[in-house]
């Protein structure tokens, strides 16, 4: 299920219709403990998926919903992570940047 607010659940894993809460990882980003999707939230109300995955194995204990509700989701621009850019308008969008991440 496509949707363009976040509640901390993995963008990637919801499309598949899996709620997994993202999971802070050694390096301070946000990582799904399943598909290794990373995401992180230094704009206050964004939640911007990063372009490489994570290969974390010992989170955290902080759970991003607990802190994110309603977050809009956007990508992390390729030239910069913290450069943010327009939020996913749609399902397939959203798909293709997935494709993309490595
Ligand atoms: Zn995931």
């Amino acid at each position: 299920m496509f949707d363009e607010f976040s509640d901390g659940y993995c963008p990637q894993c919801l499309l598949e219709d899996r709620r997994v809460a993202l999971k802070l990882n050694q390096a301070d980003f946000w990582e799904c403990p399943d598909c290794h999707l990373q995401a992180h939230t230094r704009a206050l109300g964004m939640l911007a998926i990063m372009r490489t995955r994570g290969n974390c194995t010992a989170f955290r204990k902080e759970i991003a919903t607990d802190y994110v509700i309603g977050w809009v989701v956007s990508p992390a621009a390729a030239e910069a992570p913290y450069k943010l850019e327009e939020e996913f308008g749609s399902e397939a969008e959203l798909r293709t940047f997935l494709a993309s991440v490595k």
